[in-house]
């Protein structure tokens, strides 16, 4: 749990959002690497790299060197939300772009990804602040 005592004026002050984003940095580091490893326990994949970053525009991302990409703020979402990004970038593991062949993975993986893909649509934009 994190507790910050301070005015609602410091609120927008530049250390206290300093001081939140490395709090939840860290925090998604520690829940996406253990989500991830989740996910490549249960598919008997080996565990890929997972580095956290500061993204504007996107969730996460995967590379052609298997490097996973995360957003430090899905860990403000509901796990079952963030699960699906987890699962979404590991599917990009074996298929890198969005064809018919990639979605049917992540429907194989996670059988409700789009109730939770719709999810992350209308909380994901509430995360930037
Ligand atoms: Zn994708």
């Amino acid at each position: 749990m994190l507790l910050v005592q301070a005015g609602a004026s410091s609120v927008h002050s530049k250390e206290v959002r300093e001081m939140l984003e490395n709090w939840y940095r860290s925090r998604a580091e520690e829940v996406i690497t253990r989500r991830v490893q989740h996910y490549a326990l249960q598919l008997g994949w080996p565990m890929p790299k997972v580095l956290i970053r500061n993204q504007k525009k996107r969730w996460g991302s995967c590379n052609a060197r298997g490097e996973l990409r995360f957003n430090w703020r899905l860990v403000m979402l509901p796990l079952r939300v963030l699960d699906y990004v987890v699962v979404h970038e590991m599917a990009h593991l074996k298929v890198l772009n969005h064809s018919p062949r990639f979605w049917s993975l992540v429907e194989r993986i996670m059988p409700d990804y789009k109730a939770r893909h719709q999810a992350l649509h209308e909380l994901g934009p509430g995360l930037y602040w």
